[in-house]
């Protein structure tokens, strides 16, 4: 199946991108190599002086809530807890709790120190203002960072690209890791 693109050019140098920087999935691997979900948004990457796939810690809120969600499945009472406790269905609850759980705590112990997902630097810019999707960018107010010639980046949209990529792995302080 094919996916719309965006493309990025700066008005006054030779500088382009395409949001499909940011395509295929990616997760963090925890001690344990459970997956744990990962959150990521186009931004600027001063390392790779480009357009690059950056870590997104803007859910915490939604977060706690889906734990609480979770937590209310797990007050069984008391005549039925040895059977309930065996079930698949508190499994799930528990393990989605423990994911959750994962994820909070990355949120908190990084939140304010995001990582480039190609490189793994910290130098990084959310330059398009908290928007996720690429097809919502509007470049009019987007300076191209770093740009020798002061230029703005436009965003147009590209062609449609049928991509398989395999899935990508990062530890739990956004490093990548060969799975
Ligand atoms: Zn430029
Ligand atoms: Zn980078």
């Amino acid at each position: 199946m094919s996916m719309p693109t965006t493309d990025f050019k700066c008005d006054a140098c030779n500088f382009q991108s395409s949001s499909t920087v940011i395509w295929g999935s990616s997760h963090y691997l925890d001690e344990s190599n459970a997956e744990v979900n990962l959150e990521k948004i186009l931004g600027w990457c001063c390392e790779c002086q480009s357009i690059a796939p950056i870590e997104c810690f803007d859910d915490e809120l939604l977060i706690i809530t889906k734990i609480i969600e979770h937590s209310q499945h797990l007050q069984p009472s008391f005549a039925h807890i040895i059977k309930w406790v065996f079930s698949g269905e508190y499994r799930n609850h528990l393990g989605s709790i423990n994911r959750l759980n994962k994820r909070l705590s990355i949120i908190k112990l990084r939140k304010g120190k995001e990582c480039c997902l190609n490189c793994g630097s910290q130098n990084v810019d959310t330059i398009f203002q908290g928007n996720k999707q690429a097809s919502s960018i509007n470049s009019s107010e987007t300076l191209h960072p770093g740009c020798k010639s002061h230029g703005k980046l436009n965003a147009q949209p590209g062609l449609n690209i049928n991509m398989s990529l395999s899935p990508r792995f990062y530890d739990l302080n956004g490093e990548e890791i060969d799975h």
